[in-house]
């Protein structure tokens, strides 16, 4: 049996699946989801992010991250936490690069969200000689100090899309057309949660609606505002999102969402918006990677990092570093939102 199979069985009994049931099912389920089944990451894998391109991600973040625990007075102990960690090079790197701040990584309880039992393992194996504790949900957080850091972690969780209809919205839903898995429209309804995309929109326009953010923002938000602390939200999205950004990826190429689920990455576009509205903290301004990673001192640290290189290491350096910033490349597409306690200030490289 393939998950194609579960899902169209699923659907017999209980009729078209919203996009974020078929999504959850297809990324998360415990026998066939992708993420459950496998290390999607790399040249090998399906796609690649920030960490895995360049050490110089990991670092920087690592010590703005840093910046913030001193700046709040160095609170001990303190939770480090991330979320969905990948392979675990973002955190290794984050930790290799604070070892030069007194007392940091000695007062850090580093905790990892992750719902793969395969990347836990990778994790682990990245982050041996470290005490490393692993949560399957941020509602487990403990109310302490939260340093946070989340790459590429929401754009993983499962959407809604909508179609606008007057003034009400028809959903789109995951239904079968013989034995084939099908996109199709519901009918129209009211929708509570998108009353204030009434205001941007018009007949026939796409929006989505991530259903597990609010509560994952609130809770993170609500350790920092409480017990201090900072968060930096990395991902491909914008200030409110419009049309249909669902994309599924196998070996590097798009592939249609609804094919073989279980053997493509699926994501979304995040909608900053929403986890600026649902943190009780304070956030920054959502800010471009490009001119966060720039303003950290990337270019600094990249010339530094160049001088022991030569040939073909030197050339792929170089290109990392144009990856990472360059607006044609992750620079503007990747957002960056901090969230910071309202008493704080807010994290360096992004404006309050
Ligand atoms: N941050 C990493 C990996 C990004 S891929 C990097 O930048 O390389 C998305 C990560 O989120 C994976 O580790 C995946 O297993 C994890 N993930 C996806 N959905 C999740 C969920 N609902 N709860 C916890 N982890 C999740």
């Amino acid at each position: 049996m393939s998950l194609a199979d579960h899902i169209a069985a699923r659907i017999r009994t209980e009729g078209p699946l919203s996009l974020a049931d078929y999504m959850a099912d297809a990324l998360l389920h415990p026998t066939f989801g992708y993420y459950t089944t496998r290390d999607p990451l790399g040249a090998a894998g399906d796609f690649t992010t920030a960490p895995e391109i360049s050490q110089m991600f990991g670092e920087l973040l690592g010590l703005c991250l840093a910046q913030c625990w001193m700046d709040q007075g160095s609170p001990a102990p303190f939770t480090l936490a991330e979320l969905g960690p990948g392979r675990g090079t973002l955190m290794a790197d984050v930790l290799r690069a604070t070892s030069a701040v007194p007392g940091f990584v000695q007062a850090a309880r580093i905790t990892l969200v992750e719902a793969s039992p395969t990347l836990r393992d990778a994790q682990a194996e990245r982050l041996q000689g470290h005490d490393v504790h692993w949560l399957d949900h941020v509602g487990a957080l403990p109310e302490a100090p939260l340093f946070l850091l989340a790459n590429e972690f929401f754009d993983a969780l499962p959407i809604r899309q909508f179609q606008r209809d007057g003034a009400g919205w028809r959903e789109y839903r995951v239904g079968l057309d013989g034995d084939q898995l099908a996109m199709g429209l519901g009918p129209v309804g009211p929708q509570p949660a998108l009353a204030h995309r009434l205001e941007d929109t018009s007949d026939g326009d796409i929006v989505e609606l991530c259903p597990a953010l609010p509560a994952i923002a609130h809770e993170i938000g609500q350790r920092i505002e409480t017990h201090g602390g900072a968060a930096l939200i990395v991902d491909y999205g914008d200030w409110r999102s419009l049309g249909d950004t669902l994309q599924a990826l196998r070996g590097h190429a798009p592939v249609d969402p609804l094919d073989a689920p279980g053997t493509a990455d699926l994501t979304a576009h995040v909608d900053f918006e929403a986890l600026a509205r649902a943190t009780p903290s304070a956030v920054t301004a959502m800010t471009p990677q490009g001119v966060f990673l720039e303003r950290l001192g990337i270019t600094g640290r990249a010339q530094a990092l160049a001088r022991g290189l030569t040939g073909d290491t030197l050339d792929q350096h170089v290109s990392a570093h144009r990856r990472l910033t360059h607006p044609q490349e992750m620079g503007n597409l990747f957002k960056v939102l901090g969230f910071h306690p309202a008493r704080a200030n807010s994290p360096a490289g992004l404006d309050p």
